[in-house]
């Protein structure tokens, strides 16, 4: 399902949080800007993006299908909900089950009535330092979802905290930590923290890329190369989980291809061998998806 070359494992091609964070920038929907950079990331050698919007986050299966189509790059859809203060109603009315029922519809039948299938469970998420009821019971209707369909499971983590307990959470629920990526880690700036997940088993993805206001990349890079050498750069992931219109290149942002063009130059400077880069942004998302 993936195709060879780079993949970026969590972003947001289109998404809609505006509402509930009271700011128009958060609603990134400019088609022909991300058309644009979508297609420079192809020519970068970008074949795969992840998209992680799912039910309640702006999701626009048809947006994304063009964008798919006009840059070449195969997106993957997701489906699930977030973190509590986006979730829709649905939530808090129905059951576990009748939640893990809406997944399964998405990755058997397709999303929203289209035929375009939910290829990943997530992002779902927990929020800062605290794991709310509703919050519970999605995971655990993710638990029942992923045992029916066998699809992967991505994670937000606020601020990467709570990544312990998510992990703790599967391995107690009998799901494989293979088959699971742990989400944002990268926020935490802490190795100690991020290698016990990998010791238990978890993939963990350093998706936020660039927003050196929360943490410096040259942490990030540090990090990276103590993963290295304890031999677990197999499990970690990269994206840089661009949500906002000011992110974007016409908006004097970053753009998605700061990851390859000014993170990667980083991590050689750092001593991040090709091979553990390789496996960064081209093996391990294929390893991840084939189980
Ligand atoms: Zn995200």
């Amino acid at each position: 399902m993936l195709l060879e070359g780079i993949t970026y494992m969590h972003e947001h091609t289109t998404i809609d949080l505006s509402e509930v964070k009271r700011n128009e920038d958060c609603q990134l929907d400019v088609y022909e800007e991300t058309v644009k950079e979508y297609k420079k990331l192809y020519s970068k050698g970008v074949r795969n993006i992840v998209d992680v919007t799912n039910f309640g986050m702006g999701r626009n299966i048809p947006f994304v299908q063009r964008v798919a189509e006009e840059s070449g790059i195969n997106i993957i859809h997701a489906t699930g909900f977030y973190q509590e203060k986006f979730y829709p109603i649905q939530v808090f009315r129905e059951t576990k089950e009748e939640l893990a029922e809406r997944m399964i519809r998405e990755i058997q039948e397709g999303i929203k009535g289209t035929d375009v299938k939910a290829q990943i469970i997530g992002e779902i998420g927990t929020s800062h330092n605290a794991w709310t009821e509703a919050e519970r019971k999605v995971f655990e209707a993710v638990v029942i979802a992923h045992k029916e369909t066998n699809k992967p499971i991505t994670t937000h983590t606020s601020l990467g905290t709570l990544g312990h307990e998510q992990v703790a959470f599967f391995k107690e629920n009998g799901v494989d930590l293979n088959r699971v990526i742990i989400g944002h880690v990268d926020l935490t700036g802490d190795a100690d923290y991020i290698i016990h997940m990998l010791r238990e088993g978890a993939y963990v993805e350093f998706d936020t890329i660039g927003k050196e206001n929360y943490m410096p990349d040259q942490v990030r890079a540090d990090i990276l190369k103590q993963i290295q050498e304890l031999g677990y750069i197999d499990k970690v992931v990269l994206s840089m989980d661009i949500t906002r219109k000011s992110h974007l290149e016409y908006k004097g942002g970053l753009g998605y291809s700061y990851l390859l063009d000014t993170f990667i130059p980083i991590l050689e400077r750092t001593g991040i061998t090709d091979e553990s880069i390789e496996k960064l942004l081209v093996r391990n998302p294929i390893t991840f998806f084939a189980g």
